[in-house]
């Protein structure tokens, strides 16, 4: 998949960092570009590899500080699957809605369509005269490899 900045997304990160009295400087810009590099979900690590290879003036102080504000400003989610590592993913990119399914063990996070999630949740809002803001779906779930072997080989070290 090619990777490029959506102008539009990165205008109005801006405008929300004005909003805020921060600038968009070169290495927030960066970390900016490696997003759109990620392909799934990540973590502030990743991000931070990618953005360096953006621009090696990236700090790990500029990655977890900018975190946040991309959080706040809605570019990306935060995903809390309870575990030490925390993820990320862009937000609005795919166009069915996607279930996460967690290994309880490895912490890997495989996306399933579900788009019936999204009709279930405009349904009943609609029922209850409500607008849907947000939904999400996240299963615990044992990968064949656990169910095999008992461990998982990707554990992900933090
Ligand atoms: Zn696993």
């Amino acid at each position: 998949m090619p990777t490029s900045i959506p102008q539009e997304t990165l205008e109005s990160f801006s405008d929300f960092l004005g909003s805020k009295g921060l600038r968009m400087t070169d290495q927030r810009k960066g970390v900016f570009e490696a997003l759109f590099k990620q392909t799934g979900h990540f973590t502030a690590e990743q991000l931070l590899q990618d953005a360096k290879n953006v621009d090696d003036t990236v700090s790990r102080a500029t990655v977890y500080r900018c975190l946040p504000l991309l959080v706040e400003s809605g570019v990306i989610r935060k995903i809390d699957v309870g575990q030490e590592n925390k993820y990320y993913a862009l937000n609005g990119r795919s166009e069915t809605f996607k279930a996460q399914v967690i290994c309880s063990n490895c912490d890997r996070i495989q996306d399933v369509d579900a788009p019936f999630m999204e009709w279930y949740g405009k349904t009943v809002s609609e029922k209850l005269g409500l607008e849907v803001k947000d939904q999400r779906l996240q299963v615990q779930a044992e990968c064949p490899e656990f169910r095999k072997n008992g461990n998982c080989s990707h554990t992900i070290q933090s």
